[in-house]
């Protein structure tokens, strides 16, 4: 069944810290290039309304295919590996974002522009580095959710969504930042819409 590309307002472009998908009861597996570099790696870009609803599963017959983004493949192994299990090389977590998010894009970006569009964020956008520079190190601290919402959005002159998750042992920790996007792919905006936080004012910044 073919279902109409939808309209959308943004792009939410969320990264992930891997330190803190992994220390979750569920646990990880690292990509079959092993262990990730301690940064922050793609999770998605995000076809959303400004209502905070969002289309998904827009065009399933428009499948992935590896084939059309291999000379991307160097930066989505390093930027956009997936950490979940079991191990694998990225292609199954990249397959599962075009189809559901990306292909809700697909009148403006085909599956090679979506995947050259987020990397080209990516190389654009430091969070780590921002936060960094800040002194918020990911060394098992805690730190405020002001002094990482006050460095991340002086750096991106935009107040970025912060998400956080649950450590094993019940802490609350930085997990995902969500940058938000024009529709032009490019342009940075301040976001329409902010999505759930689930954040406690002192965050952990898990090693990884
Ligand atoms: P899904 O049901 O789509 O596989 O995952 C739903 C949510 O569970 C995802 O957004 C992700 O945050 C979380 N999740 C799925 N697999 C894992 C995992 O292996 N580790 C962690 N920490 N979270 C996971
Ligand atoms: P979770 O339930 O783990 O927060 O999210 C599961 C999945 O739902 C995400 O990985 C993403 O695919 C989708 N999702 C959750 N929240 C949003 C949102 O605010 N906007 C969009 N576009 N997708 C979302
Ligand atoms: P979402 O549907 O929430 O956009 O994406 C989450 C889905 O991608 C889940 O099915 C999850 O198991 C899979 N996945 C594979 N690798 C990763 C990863 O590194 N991080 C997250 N958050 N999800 C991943």
């Amino acid at each position: 069944i073919l279902i109409a590309a939808q309209g959308f307002d943004f792009f939410y472009f969320v990264q992930q810290w891997p330190g803190s998908f992994c220390d979750i009861s569920s646990s990880c597996c690292y990509p079959v290039t092993g262990k990730p570099a301690p940064d922050f790696s793609i999770h998605g870009f995000w076809p959303n309304n400004n209502d905070g609803t969002y289309p998904f599963n827009c065009d399933l017959a428009n499948a992935f295919n590896a084939s059309k983004i291999s000379d991307l493949n160097g930066g989505l192994t390093t930027h956009w590996p997936s950490l979940a299990c079991p191990s694998s090389n990225g292609e199954s977590f990249w397959q599962h974002e075009w189809l559901k998010h990306g292909t809700c894009s697909e009148s403006i970006l085909d599956e090679h522009a979506y995947f050259k569009a987020v990397l080209s964020l990516r190389g654009s956008i430091d969070i780590l580095g921002a936060l960094q520079k800040a002194r918020i190190q990911p060394n098992n601290g805690m730190y405020s959710f002001t002094s990482i919402n006050n460095a991340l959005t002086n750096y991106l002159a935009h107040t970025p969504g912060i998400e956080c998750n649950s450590a094993a042992n019940g802490q609350n920790q930085l997990y995902q930042i969500y940058v938000c996007v024009a529709t032009d792919a490019t342009t940075l905006i301040d976001c329409p819409i902010l999505p759930q936080s689930h954040c406690s004012s002192q965050l952990l910044f898990p090693s990884f």
